[in-house]
């Protein structure tokens, strides 16, 4: 066996103890004869597995009791209409700030269901920055303010909650929950895709104001209901049962880290080490504003562009894997989510530097 480095920015890398542990259980879990793959929703197996996973993450991000905490299907994406399906409650516009590529996914489905307002965008500067709190042109009027705490895209991450001005704060936060402590009494809604950094894709997080919910907009799937989903456990159908359990183990692991302030820590630590090594060249490059840079997902591009899909190769074969850019940015980028060890950054360093000395 050999496990590579895989700096993919989701589906991404797993603790391999987790991987471990789901080996052991995959035929058996403890003693019910099974595979949680095979058990029943409502058994009591599976049950506990859901309400430990729960727990668990109300624990690690200290969630405060009037917040609900649901298990949606659909992705990041599918919470781009929930919420305003959710949330409008005879609104007719939403406020968006529009970072990235993924508020511009967020602001694109909201307009489904309202005139969805940019209160401040960063377009202009191939979306670098973060535009300044000062300047946004926030509606009171509006349903609620959405904003994407870290562009997966883009490498840029709000270092500090926003004030929302009075108004119910949405974020997604698929790429870099569980990366740091987190005030959750600040949010109205928190969602994310699992498989950046939680688990395997097929599940989706939402941690939602319970007084916010209740009132979907008139048509609306009972299956895209908030309330619903959190008033039958998230199991208003079949939940994705093995991604729920997977979640759970990962949960279980950043518990044993020491909880998101050890995450915090190393992701600091490993983000450092790797913008000081591409600052501190001239072969290599990063364009985002340094107060704003994500320390999930680093993007980076090489002074010879041509050299690109020899760094990829290069790279992969030292087992260093998907660094390139997303397709619609291109250059390099390298996302150091929880699972990615110090010793993978370390890696990652030496052999840009020895790529450098070679093609520079
Ligand atoms: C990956 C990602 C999404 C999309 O997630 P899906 O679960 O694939 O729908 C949305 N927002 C952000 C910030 C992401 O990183």
């Amino acid at each position: 066996m050999s496990r590579v480095y895989n700096f993919s920015a989701g589906p991404s890398m797993l603790p391999e103890v987790v991987l471990q542990r789901a080996q052991a259980e995959m035929l058996e879990f403890r003693s019910a004869g099974m595979s949680v793959m095979e058990m029943s929703h409502r058994g009591k197996d599976f049950v506990g597995i859901a309400e430990k996973a729960e727990a668990d993450l109300r624990e690690l991000l200290d969630v405060p009791s009037n917040y609900k905490v649901i298990f949606p299907q659909g992705g990041a994406t599918g919470q781009f209409a929930m919420v305003p399906m959710n949330l409008l409650k005879g609104k007719a516009s939403a406020c968006y700030v529009n970072t990235g590529i993924w508020s511009g996914k967020a602001i694109e489905e909201a307009k489904l269901f309202c005139t969805a307002k940019q209160v401040a965008s960063s377009k202009e500067s191939g979306y670098t920055t973060i535009p300044k709190r000062s300047d946004w042109d926030i509606d009171a009027d509006a349903a609620y303010l959405h904003y994407t705490s870290n562009e997966t895209i883009n490498g840029v991450e709000f270092q500090d909650i926003p004030q929302a001005g009075g108004l119910p704060l949405v974020c997604d936060m698929s790429s870099n929950i569980l990366s740091r402590p987190l005030d959750v009494s600040r949010f109205g809604v928190i969602y994310a895709g699992a498989q950046k950094n939680m688990g395997p894709a097929g599940i989706t997080l939402a941690i939602v104001r319970e007084d916010l919910i209740g009132q979907t907009l008139p048509g609306t799937p009972g299956i895209f209901d908030y309330k619903k989903l959190a008033d039958n456990g998230s199991m208003l159908n079949t939940p994705p049962t093995y991604n729920w359990y997977l979640l759970g183990l990962v949960l279980e692991w950043v518990k044993e880290q020491g909880g998101v302030s050890a995450m915090e820590a190393r992701n600091i630590a490993k983000a450092n080490k790797l913008y000081t090594a591409i600052d501190a060249s001239s072969f290599y490059s990063n364009p985002v504003d340094p107060a704003y840079r994500s320390r999930m997902n680093v993007p980076f591009r090489l002074a010879n562009a041509e050299l690109e899909k020899t760094f990829a190769a290069e790279a992969k074969a030292e087992g260093l894997v998907t660094l390139e850019g997303h397709r619609s940015v291109g250059g390099m980028r390298a996302s150091l989510y929880n699972a990615m060890p110090e010793a993978g950054v370390d890696a990652l360093i030496e052999f840009m530097q020895g790529f450098e000395r070679k093609h520079g």
